[in-house]
């Protein structure tokens, strides 16, 4: 499986990294081991001092498919969770300024933190609320009625360079609120009112 991420995709939080809004979806990749799962801990590596959290709607792709068109994308995803993109920022702005690919700062082990997973027939796509508590107190708050781009585009969009594969996962972008881990924090994602992820950090 592969996990495709979406960058900058929420207006406010573009702004809020002094990054212009996109024209077209940023994509970038996590490997399969960057996955954590089933509320484990995030042990802080040594490598960064300025780890951020960005919580982000997940969808789990279904099936097979290339070349997907947008009126048919929302049949290629059934279920749709919480995650944490977790960034090393310090890293990334120096490859940033330096023109140089992001991987080291977004690709490492355990970097996409994922929660439980619920049926998307449950929920309203197009209104979805869902929100970050960091040691008890709401750090994140995001609405998918403030998606650039929707979910649909992004299947199409992406399916048009990469095959989408049963099981990848898709980190759809971040609201505005992202911020520093410190060790001993508490993390938990709700969607919809529901606590469906729950992340501490060692
Ligand atoms: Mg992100």
């Amino acid at each position: 499986m592969k996990i495709i991420c979406i960058g900058r995709n929420y207006a406010e939080h573009a702004k809020e990294l002094n990054n212009e809004v996109p024209t077209s979806p940023l994509i970038f990749m996590k490997p399969s081991t960057a996955l954590l799962t089933d509320g484990k801990p995030f042990y802080h590596p040594v490598f960064s001092s300025n780890i951020h959290y960005e919580l982000e709607i997940v969808l789990k792709i279904s099936k097979n498919g290339k070349a997907i068109q947008q009126e048919f994308a929302a049949s290629y995803y059934e279920e749709i969770g919480l995650g944490i993109d977790f960034t090393a920022r310090d890293l990334q702005d120096t490859l940033k300024s330096k023109g140089s690919p992001w991987e080291l700062a977004k690709a490492f082990d355990h970097s996409a933190c994922v929660g439980a997973f619920t049926p998307k027939s449950a929920l309203d796509m197009s209104a979805l609320h869902f929100q970050l508590l960091k040691n008890g107190h709401v750090v994140q708050n995001g609405d998918t009625s403030d998606l650039i781009f929707s979910f649909d585009y992004i299947i199409s969009y992406v399916s048009k360079f990469i095959t989408l594969q049963k099981g990848d996962l898709i980190f759809t972008g971040t609201p505005a609120g992202v911020g520093k881990i410190e060790i001993g924090d508490q993390y938990i994602g709700v969607l919809e009112g529901n606590e469906v992820l729950n992340c501490s950090i060692k």
